[in-house]
């Protein structure tokens, strides 16, 4: 990778590129496919608004010697051998088991809902079938397919658990109630009828022992990739492009034209103090009258390393409006719309293929993100090499 360091990297114009071809973007999304094209002998240039790559699983070490998760706690975690080979490559992933705590009522519970939330929560020393039973006649059976988020716990753990878990943590993470909330939010997270306290369920769970941004360095380390940072590119920069990879917002490429689309942002109050604040990396706040949603204490994120201080995030969550880093896209009924104006665009458009969180509009796991990466790079070899055009997108964003 060729820049001085992160933050001497003086802003540059795009207009003065020399490679033709352009990746927007230097997250995972646009570093893999840099780097599979500077594999394959083509040069590119990959340009980041930020003074940093990695995107939002940047990391940074503070003064305290803790490891900062900068956009939010990110947990490496896959069922794809292929992508963990891949990571692999490019620094040393440390196994790490992510659990999470909830404080919901005033108690602490374990979460996601597994045998030991459910004897805290109702008082009992049931079994797995006991509790198994004592669920399904809590569950609301009358649910069929469940549509939203509300149906989807109602059906699933019944209205006590969802009431004390997730009625008012979706509801201030995400600003609505959550019958008007996709089932498909919910679920992603697990319920157990066993003590695994496991947050995912993935066979690999690391964090890379420096932090994430040494990794995506190490991707983009090749002679044939030039980083630029500290540039925010327009459409127009890269209208003579041979072609552009945009990890950007897809709205963005097209000057918002259909409206600005919706994301949820966060705000992180950074707080160091001595000593260890909460006991665990990610404590959830479930109770709609606590303003924020979760703290986060990083240095329980590298359990092999020690430090007297300790750095804590905790976590609001609001509309993004204006210069707001868009981190959850909304895609409600009128996003959606709006996403299939910007699809349709895209699918007229020459030489753009869209890529990533951004600029496919979808919540991507870094696992995710890789491997559409590498998918993209892939399909774009074989249609330069069989001189076909690539199309817009490896995967429907709708
Ligand atoms: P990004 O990382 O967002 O990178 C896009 C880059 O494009 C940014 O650096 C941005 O500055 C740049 N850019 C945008 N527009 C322009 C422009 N016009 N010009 C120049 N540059 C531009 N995933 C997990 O696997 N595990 C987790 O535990 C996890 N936790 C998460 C927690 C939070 C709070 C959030 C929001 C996400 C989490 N993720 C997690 C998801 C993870 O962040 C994404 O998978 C990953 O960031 C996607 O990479 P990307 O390259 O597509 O996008
Ligand atoms: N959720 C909840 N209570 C919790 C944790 C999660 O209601 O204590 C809901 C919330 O709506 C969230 C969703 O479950 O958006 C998915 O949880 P996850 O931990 O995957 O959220 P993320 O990593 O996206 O913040």
């Amino acid at each position: 990778m060729r820049h001085g360091s992160h933050t001497e990297v003086e802003p540059t114009s795009v207009q003065r590129v020399s490679a033709s071809i352009i990746i927007v973007g230097a997250g995972f999304s646009g570093a893999v496919v840099a780097r599979e094209l500077a594999d394959a002998g083509i040069a590119s240039r990959v340009v980041d608004s930020r003074s940093h790559v990695a995107g939002n699983a940047h990391t940074e070490r503070r003064s305290n010697g803790v490891m900062v998760h900068v956009y939010g706690p990110h947990i490496f975690h896959t069922g794809d051998e292929h992508v963990w080979e891949y990571i692999n490559r490019f620094g040393d992933m440390v196994p790490y088991n992510h659990r999470v705590k909830a404080t919901s009522g005033g108690k602490v519970y374990s979460l996601p809902v597994n045998l030991h939330t459910i004897n805290q929560f109702f008082d009992a020393t049931m079994s797995p079938e006991e509790a198994q039973a004592f669920i399904t006649s809590k569950a609301d059976s009358t649910i069929d397919t469940p549509v939203s988020f509300e149906d989807q716990a109602l059906k699933f753990v019944g209205r006590e658990l969802y009431e004390a878990f997730f009625k008012g943590y979706t509801q201030k993470q995400w600003g609505v109630s959550p019958t008007e909330l996709p089932a498909s939010i919910l679920a992603r997270l697990p319920v157990r009828f066993t003590y695994e306290d496991s947050y995912f369920n993935h066979p690999y769970q690391a964090i890379p022992r420096d932090g994430y941004t040494p990794i995506v360095e190490a991707i983009l380390d090749h002679p044939l990739i030039e980083v630029s940072l500290n540039t925010t590119v327009t459409p127009s920069d890269v209208a003579d492009a041979e072609h552009v990879f945009w990890s950007g917002p897809i709205d963005q490429y097209f000057e918002g034209k259909f409206g600005a689309l919706g994301y949820r942002t966060l705000d992180f109050v950074e707080s160091s103090s001595d000593g260890d604040y909460q006991g665990c990396p990610v404590m959830n706040y479930c109770d709609v009258d606590v303003p924020y949603t979760r703290i986060t204490e990083h240095k329980h994120f590298a359990p092999w390393e020690n430090h007297a201080g300790t750095t804590v995030y905790t976590e609001y969550s609001r509309l993004a409006e204006g210069e707001d880093i868009p981190y959850y896209p909304i895609r409600q009924v009128e996003e959606k719309k709006q996403l299939g104006d910007y699809v349709a665009a895209a699918q007229q458009a020459s030489c753009v293929t869209f890529l990533g969180r951004l600029g496919t509009y979808r919540y991507l796991d870094m696992d995710v993100t890789i491997k559409e990466a590498l998918e993209v790079a892939k399909i774009y070899l074989s249609c330069r090499s069989e001189n076909r055009s690539m199309p817009p997108f490896v995967v429907n964003p709708l």
